[in-house]
């Protein structure tokens, strides 16, 4: 583990790394993507990898930084262009302690339709009522559709807003939970619902949603148990040789 991570829970630690692998396995992220959590013992600091594809991810490659994207010490380490989304979000958000931005294929389709994405099975009732789409082009004009500084992060905490999901047109989906385990649940729920909506769509016929009513009652008894039991199961086999 880097020195200046001494403080943060080993906890913490050896579950965001098992986040960068299980996501990796489940296809969520591929060479591309990342996870952060905010940091144990300061809120207004996080912890992610530096600039590396999401399967090789090990504790050593943990690095800290501040809400304006800054890392602690670096080391000289190449970083994720994109660690922006992380640090707004952090800072727009009190209540969330873990982030996840990936590049899944399921969820860019519903970030350029007009079909909106919606909860089709009970372990996606998170998703609510509606995702808002952030167009990074509504507020900066054509760029090069990275998230690569404070400005563009602010924009996509504010098209987030108080959701726990943020589909991003053209380019892949912020989400935000309370918890590690929480935010790889449901990131893993959310490309898996994304996929049998694709598929119930292509069957034709007229999709028989989740009512929000369904899903506000599956959130307020615990959403999917906070993902405890899947999480075992991800964690260990994420993490054996
Ligand atoms: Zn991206």
């Amino acid at each position: 583990m880097s020195s200046h991570l001494m403080n943060a829970d080993p906890q913490l630690i050896e579950d965001l790394v098992a986040a960068y692998r299980i996501l990796a396995q489940h296809g969520v992220l591929d060479g591309f993507g990342h996870v952060s959590a905010r940091h144990n013992r300061a809120a207004n600091r996080f912890i992610m990898s530096r600039a590396l594809a999401p399967q090789l991810v090990t504790a050593k490659d943990l690095i800290e930084f501040d809400l304006d994207g800054n890392p602690v010490d670096a080391q000289g380490l190449p970083l994720y262009l994109e660690r922006f989304i992380h640090a707004e979000i952090y800072r727009a958000r009190p209540d969330v302690g873990a982030v996840v931005h990936s590049h899944a294929p399921s969820l860019v389709a519903f970030g350029v339709t007009t079909v909106p994405l919606r909860p089709v099975c009970h372990m996606a009732s998170f998703i609510g009522r509606a995702v808002p789409i952030f167009d990074i082009r509504n507020s900066f004009g054509l760029t090069d559709m990275l998230v690569s500084d404070s400005a563009k992060g602010r924009a996509l905490a504010e098209a987030l807003g108080n959701s726990s999901v943020v589909l991003m047109r053209g380019h892949g989906v912020a989400v935000v939970g309370k918890t590690i385990p929480m935010v790889v649940g449901r990131s893993i729920y959310l490309d898996l619902n994304a996929k049998i909506q694709q598929q119930a769509l292509a069957l034709g016929g007229t999709i028989n949603y989740l009512d929000p009513q369904e899903a506000q009652k599956m959130v307020d008894a615990g959403e999917n148990r906070s993902y405890e039991r899947p999480w075992e199961l991800w964690k260990a086999k994420a993490l054996e040789q």
